[in-house]
């Protein structure tokens, strides 16, 4: 038996789109880039959208387009992909980690203004999983501080908070397109904001500093080589095409996983908050708090031993050995983030999982439990 963690949702309809953009000359920079990025920016209800080859170079052009620097402080969560961080690093600012709250897993905003100082330029929240609870009250928080709101949307394409789309908020948003997310270009990463001036400079920035209007090598700043291709694109596209059959499929599968777990008090369920449509990136229980982090490792072992995909997302960010090198920061910092981390399991999660999988998944995941506590 073999139960993936993640599958990507390829029919011939993507195949075909690829295959047409092979047969062009224009394999990059080609008609395919603008037909995307216009109907990310329609879905998500953006002005701009820049497509770039990652999430992680998305957020570091938006930190770069905001002249994020030395000497600034960007305030956000310790518990999330390493790309939330690493691209405040990378333009040479410093992380400011705030815990998270223990429902959501999304930045605590009453631990946010105690961390603001004189040098703070920034927030940077994540709607971890996709859950977008409280990004508007953290984007009005943002507002009334002064401070730019980068909203690292990579998880959550197709949620929903009080109505308007995840992605709609802050100065920019980003979304990413890894095989594992909600919707994928193979590899893949897109910029939103209704900002002209930011948008026209993350194009210049992601293209070698070159400006719209200007030359081939005509190179007006330093820039980057962050180009999306129209292989890319083209696959887009025709994803971004069924977005709304991939958030049903994934509520289906998430249903599924609660129905069967429900009840279970070794099983903390990942929230849902009312306001909210979630798009699901991943199916994440917790463990309850008597469990040690032996133990969960343990029931990851014994789950990959049976062919069952899982993982412990997210190693807490401010105890990678790099950072800590950096930042000095160190185990109990963030207690909540530590012990929520301890205790995560993702279980396998993809559009097309069968019910049938789902149910042989939580069959072994509690066998798996009940072993841990004999
Ligand atoms: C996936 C992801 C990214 C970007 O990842 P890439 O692999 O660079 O596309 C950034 N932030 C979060 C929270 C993510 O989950």
């Amino acid at each position: 038996m073999k139960i993936n963690l993640s599958s990507p949702d390829i029919t011939q309809a993507e195949i075909d789109a690829v295959v047409a953009v092979l047969k062009t000359p224009q394999l990059s920079l080609g008609p395919k880039l603008p037909e995307f990025e216009q109907a990310i920016a329609d879905y998500v209800g953006r002005k701009y959208a820049v497509a770039v080859n990652s999430g992680t170079s998305a957020l570091h052009l938006v930190m770069l387009a905001l002249g994020i620097g030395p000497g600034d402080e960007v305030i956000t969560t310790p518990f999330s992909f390493i790309a939330t961080t690493n691209c405040i690093l990378m333009v040479g600012a410093k992380p400011v980690f705030v815990d998270i709250d223990p429902k959501t897993y999304n930045i605590d905003i009453n631990k946010i203004v105690a961390k603001i100082t004189p040098q703070t330029k920034a927030i940077l929240p994540v709607e971890v999983f996709g859950n977008p609870a409280n990004l508007d009250k953290i984007y009005q928080l943002a507002q009334k501080h002064n401070l730019y709101c980068i909203e690292d949307s990579c998880e959550a394409l197709g949620s929903k908070v009080n109505g308007h789309m995840a992605g709609t908020l802050g100065d920019a948003s980003t979304f990413a397109f890894y095989p594992n997310k909600q919707m994928t270009t193979g590899e893949g990463g897109i910029i939103v904001t209704d900002n002209k001036q930011l948008a026209d400079r993350c194009c210049s920035l992601r293209n070698q500093g070159r400006d719209a209007d200007a030359g081939w090598l005509a190179h007006a700043r330093l820039g980057y080589n962050f180009r999306l291709s129209d292989i890319n694109c083209a696959l887009g596209i025709e994803q971004l095409k069924r977005i709304e059959e991939f958030v049903t499929k994934r509520a289906r599968v998430a249903q599924w996983y609660r129905e069967i777990l429900a009840d279970d008090p070794r099983i903390i369920l990942p929230a849902e908050p009312d306001d909210c449509r979630m798009s699901w990136f991943v199916f994440v229980v917790r463990l309850a708090d008597s469990f040690t982090v032996s133990q969960r490792d343990a029931i990851l072992q014994y789950l990959r031993d049976k062919g069952i995909g899982c993982n412990n997302y997210f190693t807490p960010i401010h105890l990678q050995p790099f950072i800590t090198e950096q930042l000095g920061t160190k185990k109990g910092d963030f207690p909540i983030t530590e012990a929520v981390s301890q205790r995560t399991i993702a279980l396998p999660f993809y559009n097309n999982l069968p019910r049938s999988s789902v149910e042989t998944v939580c069959k072994e995941l509690k066998n798996a439990i009940d072993n841990q506590i004999r």
